[in-house]
Parts: structure tokens; sequence; C-alpha cells
């Protein structure tokens, strides 16, 4: 969930304008090195029913099993670790949450559907440095996805959230289903004034093997595929206007990669920088494959943070030709393709490889405002650390 290009504090960016090679030196921090990411699942329960996840895991135990004590013991061996909130819907817990950052050591930050983010104190509030908010777009698109009114209350308290003076990121994540319009979707929420930045990703629900699917979908991935050429017109166009970098972080991400010309890894980090803790102490290579094999690496009381074991990405991924950009999307879906549609595979990386050839496009456009001092090559370094966004839609 983050742009895994180095452990630098700086990277070198290769600007190759017209055939000339110039070499421009980025400062600003990338992450630290041996920053972990953990998602502390604080619980499984949900107040929503959404239509694509269900209200939550019924897999228990839903609550946490595991001492304050057993979690910084596990913790103080992370020089500098970084956790995020999870569920469920963590502000179920928000006692627990309040009490772990009170009580250990580290970099925090929330994923929530924002319908309880107003119930927050404005002192824990300013312990997370990101807070993203689950929500799909325009009321209608939200509303019909994850329940009526759930827009209006969301956006209600962001804008509670920003008027007591927050000044941590606040990011948008979209959840995009089939039928949506990425394009409105996203020039909406950003549009809306309350988030610094908008990330998505492709519901799983489309790509499962089912025995009921909904008709229509290759025509739809076709305007999935011209809306985000479109949103990659639209941000260099507003690049252009403005001089500022809108805050699509997918875009960032693969153009800073582009730009630099380093590979990147799975940019989720799941397996690799990025565990989620589970209500028993287990420990996952990723929070939405708990309850796969693969997926489950160790416990809290078995483990050290050093001594995690690393999952990687196969084939195809390995094998193909934008791996080094993409990074393998989703070790979950990567590992679990025996539950994808036939072709389905295939679908998702049509989606990947359009996008990625969009930006491509678009990238001599965006050096050159970067050459001219327009925009700011910095403005690329986003995030600053694993903050929950996976970048690959
Ligand atoms: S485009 Fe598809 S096959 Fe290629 S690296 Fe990404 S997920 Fe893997
Ligand atoms: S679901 Fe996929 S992309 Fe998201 S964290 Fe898990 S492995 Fe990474």
């Amino acid at each position: 969930m983050s742009s895994r290009v180095s452990a630098a504090q700086a990277v070198s960016v290769r600007l190759t304008g017209n055939g000339e090679g110039v070499q421009k030196r980025l400062s600003g921090p990338l992450r630290r090195p041996q920053s972990m990411q953990y998602f502390v699942i604080l619980t499984k329960e949900c107040n929503l029913f959404c239509a694509y996840c269900g209200g939550g895991s019924d897999t228990p135990p839903k609550e946490i099993q595991y001492s304050l004590e057993e979690l910084q013991s596990f913790l103080s061996k992370d020089p500098d670790p970084i956790l995020e909130f999870y569920g469920g819907e963590p502000l179920l817990r928000m006692a627990v949450m309040k009490k772990i950052v009170n009580g250990t050591r580290g970099r925090f930050a929330l994923q929530t559907n924002g319908t309880f983010l107003d119930r927050v104190e404005p002192r824990l509030l300013r312990k997370l440095q990101t807070i993203l908010v689950s929500i799909d777009g325009t009321e209608s698109v939200t509303d019909r996805e994850r329940g009526k009114g759930v827009y209006q209350r969301a956006m209600r308290n962001v804008a509670a959230v920003r008027e007591t003076g927050y000044r941590g990121d606040v990011v948008a994540r979209m959840t995009v289903v089939q039928g949506s319009d990425i394009f409105e979707s996203v020039t909406h929420l950003l549009g809306a004034g309350l988030f610094d930045h908008v990330h998505w990703q492709l519901s799983f629900s489309m790509f499962w093997r089912s025995d009921v699917t909904e008709p229509g979908l290759q025509e739809w991935l076709s305007r999935y595929n011209a809306g985000v050429s479109s949103l990659v017109a639209w941000w260099v166009d507003e690049m252009e206007r403005t001089g500022v970098v809108p805050g699509i972080v997918p875009f960032i991400g693969i153009t800073r990669s582009l730009l630099s010309g380093t590979k990147a890894g799975l940019r989720c980090g799941s397996g690799d920088d990025f565990y989620a803790i589970m209500p028993d102490g287990r420990i996952s290579a990723c929070p939405v494959s708990v309850d796969f094999d693969f997926s489950v690496v160790g416990s809290l009381r078995t483990h050290t943070p050093e001594s995690l074991p690393k999952v990687k990405v196969g084939e195809p991924c390995t094998s193909c030709d934008i791996f080094g950009i993409c990074g393998g999307r989703c070790l979950f879906v990567n590992q679990s393709q025996g539950l994808l549609r036939d072709g389905a595979y295939a679908e998702i990386c049509g989606t990947v490889k359009h996008l990625v050839s969009e930006l491509q496009r678009a990238l001599p456009r965006v050096r050159a405002l970067v050459d001219g001092g327009r925009i700011r090559g910095d403005d690329f370094l986003y995030p600053e650390f694993n903050n929950g966004c996976e970048i690959i839609p």
C-alpha cells in the first residue's frame, strides 16, 4: 500500500527529455529505512453492510485477545513502527484505539467508514498522520453500495475533522464496482475540497468465481479504461493550468516510478514490510486475506517484526513486462487465482496495463512541467510512508 521505490532518503530521478539525459536530485523524504506497517484489526464487527463486503468478518474471534503489553513487546523490537487501525470498523473500538495510541511508540493512521469520525476527540485525531475514509464517489454511488445516508454522514464528519484544524492527510478511499464512472467519482471527491488525496481499487467481487455474474462486465471495463484515459488527461491539464499536482494516488505513485526509472516491489507491501495483526494475535501478510493459509505467517507471541516470513507474488506477475512498474498489484489475488473466474486475471491486468500506458503517454508533459519548474518533482514523493494506499487499483 505504498510506493516502494527504495529506502533511501533521496532519489535520483533521470529526466530524459529530448533524448538528453538529465539527472535531477529529488530531495524530500521517502519511506524511512526499515519502516514496517502493521494493520491492527481492532474488531471484525462493522456497523455497515456494504454490498461488496457484507458487514465485517464472521470468523472468530471478533475482538482483541492479546494484551496491550504483548502488542507493545512485539512493537518494541521495531525501530519505527507504523500502526494503521482497521476493522470491521475500528472506531467501534475507539477506547482500545486510544489506549494503543497513548501507550505505544510509533506513527498512526486510521482506515474508517467515516460514520463515527465526529466522535474522535481532537487530541486523538492529531496523533493520526493519515485518515483514510471509505467512500465510493458521488452520493448515489456511495449510498448504493454502502447504505442510505452513508455519504452525507461521512462527508459531514470529514468536514467536522477539518474544522478541528486537523492538518494530517485525509484520503478518500474508493472501492470501484461495475457500473461506476471513475472520472466522475474521482473528480467529485477531489472537488469536494475535503480530501488531500483520492485512491481506489477495483472491487474483488467483479472477478471472483461466482454463479451470479452481472452482465456487461466487458463493456464496463472498456468504459472504465476510457474513464481512466480522461482522468489522466484532466490530471495533466490541471497541472499545466494550476501548477499543482491533483492528489490522485495511483497516478502519483506510478508517475514517480516512471520519472525515476526505479523498479517497484509489490506496492501495498503485503508480506514484505506490511502485515496485519489479527484480533487473536496471529499475523497475516494482508489484512483482507486473514482467513487464507498462505497469508497467516506468524503471531505477535512467537515472532519478532524481523522474523516474520516474507511472502512474494508469483506468476504470471514475475514474467510480466510491466512487473517493475506494477509490482504484482495484489498478493491476495495472485495467491488465490483458483478463486477467480476464467480470464479474470487478464481482465484485471488489462486495466493496469491501460493505466500504465496512459501515464507513460502523459510522461513527456509531466517531465516538461518538472523541468520547467512549474511543478516540483517532490510532489511525486507520496506517500511518505506506507499509509494503506496500494497505488495500483
Ligand atoms: S499487470 Fe498483472 S500480471 Fe503484470 S505485474 Fe501487474 S498484476 Fe501482475
Ligand atoms: S488485498 Fe491485495 S492489495 Fe490489498 S493489502 Fe492485501 S495483498 Fe495488498
